[in-house]
C-alpha cells in the first residue's frame, strides 16, 4: 500500500471532538442528496465508472465500495463510529459477536498456537476456543478472571493471544486490563478484550493497553434488542493485514441493515448506559437491603470485591447488569434454591424472561438453567453460579416499577 492511495473521504470533525459528539457525527460524509440521517445502502455491489478504475479498486490501489461482502457505506459508517468511540484506528464489523471472535481467531492463530483465556468469559467463547479452534490445533488454557499471576504462569513460548472479558457474566467480576496487557506484551502476545458489558461509553480497553476490542453489537450498541451484530476494533495495520483478508474470503459480514440499526443505536449509547447504570445501582442497593436476598453482585457496590478496580476502568459507573442470590433454607439444597429463584422470576410482570441483555427492556434470567445450563452442577459451582442466582439486565423502565416487579416475588419469600 502506498501513501498516495486514494482514500474514502472523512466527515470534517474537530480533532478534539468528544465521545458524545463522535457517537452522533462520525461516519461518512452524506451522499450528493445531503441526507441528515445516515442512509441505508441496500446494494450487493457497486458500479465503477470504467474498467481501469474497477481494476484499481479490485487491486486495492484505490479505496472504494466494491461488493458488500467486504465494503458497504452503511457498514463503513458503523465501523468508523465504533472505532472513534473505542479510540482505535480501525474497526471491522461482523455478522455477530461470535463471528467477531471467530474472525479474531482465524486472523491471528494457526495450529500449534496457544491462547490464554479467562474461565469466566461468555460460554460460547469458551466453546469456540476450546472446541472449534481446538479441532484446528489451537490450544487454550483457561485461567482465573481476577488473578493476573495465573495468566503469567500459563504463558508458553507459543502463546499468541490473551482473551479477557470484563466485567464477567453473571458474577460481574472485573479483570485488570492494564495488568493483562503488560503480561501479553512482555511475552510478545496480543490482548483482546470483549467490551460488550460496558461498551466504550463506560470503558475503553485500548486506553488501558488492550490491542483488540471485541463487540457484540447485539447488546448495548443496538440497545433495543433488534439485531445481531459484532465487530473487532484495533490498529489499522492489524485490521488491514490480519482480518480484512479473512473477511474477504470467509464472509462473516455484517448486513447493511443491521449496521444501520447499530449505527443509529450508538447515537444514544452514552445516555442509555448512564441512565441504565444509574437504575442498576439503585436496584442493587435496594436488593442488598432486602431480607430475601443473600448476596448481590454489582461492580458499583462497595461490597463488590473488585469495586475499586472496576470503578477505575469503567469511569466510575457499574454498568447495567446486576446479579443476586435469593435466600433459601439450607436444608432444601439446590432444589429449594432453584424453586425460590423461579418464584421471583415468575412473579414479575414487567421484566422480560430472556437471557439477552443490552435492551431498553429489563430482562431477567436464571443463569444456572439457561446461559450456563450446559455445564454440570460441579462446573457451575466452580464458576460460582448457584441455583438461587438471578441476573437482571436493567433497562429504561421507571426504577420504582422495577423494584415493585421484583418485590412481588421477594416479599412473599421473606414473609
Ligand atoms: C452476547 C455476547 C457475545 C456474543 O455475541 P452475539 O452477538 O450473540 O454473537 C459475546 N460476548 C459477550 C460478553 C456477550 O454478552
Amino acid at each position: 500500500m502506498t501513501n498516495d492511495k486514494k482514500k474514502l473521504p472523512r466527515v470534517e470533525l474537530p480533532a478534539d471532538a468528544r465521545l458524545d459528539t463522535l457517537a452522533v457525527r462520525e461516519g461518512l460524509p452524506p451522499s450528493p442528496w445531503g441526507e441528515n440521517s445516515e442512509a441505508l445502502f441496500l446494494t450487493s455491489s457497486f458500479v465503477h465508472p470504467d474498467a481501469a478504475t474497477a481494476a484499481r479498486r479490485f487491486a486495492n490501489e484505490e479505496e472504494a465500495f466494491v461488493y458488500s461482502r467486504f465494503t458497504n457505506p452503511t457498514v463503513t459508517m458503523f465501523e468508523r463510529r465504533l472505532a472513534a468511540l473505542e479510540g482505535t484506528e480501525a474497526c471491522l464489523a461482523t455478522s455477530s459477536g461470535m463471528a467477531a471472535i471467530l474472525l479474531l481467531a482465524m486472523g491471528l492463530l494457526k495450529a500449534g498456537d496457544h491462547v490464554i483465556c479467562s474461565r469466566s468469559v461468555f460460554g460460547s467463547t469458551i466453546k469456540l476456543l476450546a472446541g472449534e479452534m481446538g479441532k484446528f490445533g489451537v490450544e487454550t488454557s483457561f485461567v482465573s478472571q481476577t488473578d493476573p499471576e495465573e495468566w503469567r504462569a500459563a504463558l508458553r513460548p507459543t502463546t499468541k493471544l490473551l482473551f479477557a472479558e470484563t466485567p464477567s457474566n453473571p458474577l460481574t467480576e472485573a479483570c485488570d486490563i492494564r495488568a493483562l496487557a503488560d503480561i501479553a506484551h512482555g511475552a510478545g502476545a496480543l490482548l483482546a478484550v470483549d467490551n460488550c458489558f460496558c461498551s466504550p461509553a463506560l470503558q475503553q480497553p485500548a486506553k488501558l493497553g488492550a490491542d483488540l476490542i471485541i463487540h457484540s453489537g447485539t447488546k448495548y450498541l443496538d440497545g433495543q434488542g433488534r439485531v445481531v451484530a459484532g465487530a473487532i476494533c484495533g490498529p489499522e495495520a492489524l485490521i488491514n493485514d490480519k482480518f480484512i483478508p479473512v473477511m474477504r474470503s470467509a464472509g462473516m459480514t455484517l448486513s447493511a441493515f443491521n449496521a444501520w440499526v447499530c449505527l443509529k443505536g450508538m447515537e444514544t449509547l452514552s445516555i442509555r448506559m448512564q441512565a441504565q447504570s444509574a437504575r442498576a445501582l439503585e436496584l442493587a442497593e435496594w436488593l442488598e437491603r432486602h431480607p430475601a436476598i443473600e448476596r448481590v453482585y454489582y461492580p458499583g457496590l462497595k461490597s463488590h470485591p473488585q469495586h475499586e478496580l472496576a470503578m477505575r476502568q469503567q469511569g466510575g459507573v457499574g454498568g447495567a447488569v446486576v446479579s443476586f442470590i435469593v435466600r433459601s433454607p439450607q436444608a432444601g439444597g439446590p432444589a429449594a434454591a432453584r424453586a425460590n429463584a423461579f418464584h421471583v422470576i415468575d412473579a414479575t410482570r414487567i421484566c422480560s424472561i430472556t437471557a439477552n441483555l443490552g435492551d431498553t427492556k429489563t430482562t431477567i434470567t436464571h443463569p444456572a438453567s439457561t446461559s450456563h445450563g450446559r455445564l454440570t452442577e460441579d462446573q457451575r459451582l466452580a464458576a460460582g453460579i448457584t441455583q438461587g442466582m438471578i441476573r437482571v439486565a436493567v433497562g429504561l423502565e421507571h426504577i420504582e416499577d422495577l423494584k415493585s416487579d421484583l418485590a412481588r416475588g421477594l416479599d412473599t419469600l421473606a414473609a
